[in-house]
């Protein structure tokens, strides 16, 4: 008997992740049926992608698609926010792969998560902006949360029982200024914060990585994603990103998942599990090829963004909401050269001093916070020259 196909839609279908996701999905021929793609404003790449895959749904921003419109038989467009909802409410969907980046990720996946729906999650606003939200909806409606990402990935490898487990360990590559001083670092342009050593991504996490923010944001969502308090879980630099996090067990033991640096790994981790496929691996992993790997610990003299993190997630409510939106807000004028790479964290650590933080915030407050605090992040942002 033929097995059953696994129905899959993919939020964010045209961006890094997505477009990866689908050579994962490809390169596994028969294993999924794609019910919906969603690209934000990338209507040709979203029309070839519906050309190959054959969706029964195609959701677009752009003015260039409109609802009703043919792109080809037995497809439906969809459009917006709306159209987003349709697709996460679609109960024959087996997962939704939220591959979007921004907090129009958050929506849909709690839609999603309503519906029963399994998540593969590469959206980080989803968990730093409303983790408790999200991960306490996800276990009422019995949904597992699959995270997509390297680290969170890797420790979702780990764990077998997760009340065993006394310590999360996260790696960070360190991105491009691991070994250069705060001078250089403060100095630096666009292309040199862009020129990320291990990881092909998009800007702005690119940025955050250089930045380390990226790590931060990742503390937070290891936390909600694995319930673990900020003591239990540590950060440590390892550039050569072949170690993609571990986890500390109570008797000692280490448990940690190595892999070459590729997404397409983790993506098919995530949308596969619990099954594993050869898919698209291109070559074996060689501890002997890759000879050494290095460990040091993170200067947070040099990378304040990760203790920053550790703050606000300890502080909870709308605090990780307002370090998220001021950051973001903050590399958009830093990528379109307003500020330099080290104004960014100094941006966002004033924007989460003066920000009252709301605790146990509704999804519409988080909204309200978000909005509010980048008006006034481009505001101050306004003020420098
Ligand atoms: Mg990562």
């Amino acid at each position: 008997m033929e097995a059953k196909k696994r129905k899959i839609s993919i939020i964010g279908s045209t961006g890094s992740i997505g477009r990866q996701a689908l050579e994962v999905i490809e390169k596994l021929g028969d294993k999924f049926e794609i019910v919906a793609l969603a690209g934000g404003n990338n209507v040709e790449l979203l029309k070839k992608q519906a050309e190959k895959f054959k969706p029964k749904y195609i959701c677009s921003n752009a003015a260039s698609s409109r609802a009703g419109e043919s792109w080809g038989e037995g497809l439906t467009i969809l459009h917006g926010t709306e159209g987003l909802e349709q697709i996460c409410s679609n109960k024959e969907n087996d997962i939704i792969l939220v591959a979007c980046s921004g907090k129009v990720g958050l929506r849909p996946t709690l839609t999603a998560i309503k519906n029963g729906i399994d998540i593969a999650l590469a959206n980080k606003e989803t968990l730093v902006m409303a983790g408790d939200i999200v991960m306490s909806e996800a276990k009422k409606y019995g949904v597992n949360i699959i995270p997509v990402d390297s680290e969170h990935c890797a420790i979702h490898q780990c764990i077998k029982d997760i009340n065993q487990v006394d310590k999360l360990i996260i790696t960070a590559s360190g991105g491009p200024f691991l070994h250069k001083s705060i001078e250089d670092m403060k100095n630096a342009t666009v292309e040199q914060a862009l020129a990320h050593p291990r990881w092909n991504m998009g800007k702005k996490i690119t940025v955050d990585s250089a930045t380390l923010m990226n790590k931060g944001l990742e503390i937070i969502e290891a936390h909600h994603l694995f319930g673990f308090d900020y003591d239990d879980i540590d950060v440590v630099v390892h550039p050569q990103s072949i170690v993609h996090s571990a986890i500390e067990y109570v008797d000692g033991s280490v448990i940690a998942q190595l892999g070459l640096p590729s997404m397409h790994i983790p993506i098919q981790y995530a949308i596969t599990y619990p099954e594993r496929f050869e898919g698209i691996k291109s070559k074996s992993f060689s501890f002997s090829e890759i000879a050494r790997l290095d460990f040091e610990k993170p200067d947070y003299e040099k990378f304040p963004t990760v203790k920053l993190a550790y703050e606000t997630g300890r502080t909870g409510g709308t605090a990780t909401v307002c370090m998220n939106a001021a950051n973001e807000e903050a590399v958009f004028a830093f990528l379109d050269g307003k500020i330099k790479l080290y104004n960014i964290y100094e941006i966002t650590k004033k924007m989460c001093d003066e920000h009252k933080v709301i605790h146990n915030p509704t999804i519409d407050e988080i909204f309200a916070v978000d909005e509010q605090i980048r008006g006034k992040t481009k505001e101050y942002i306004a003020k420098f020259s």
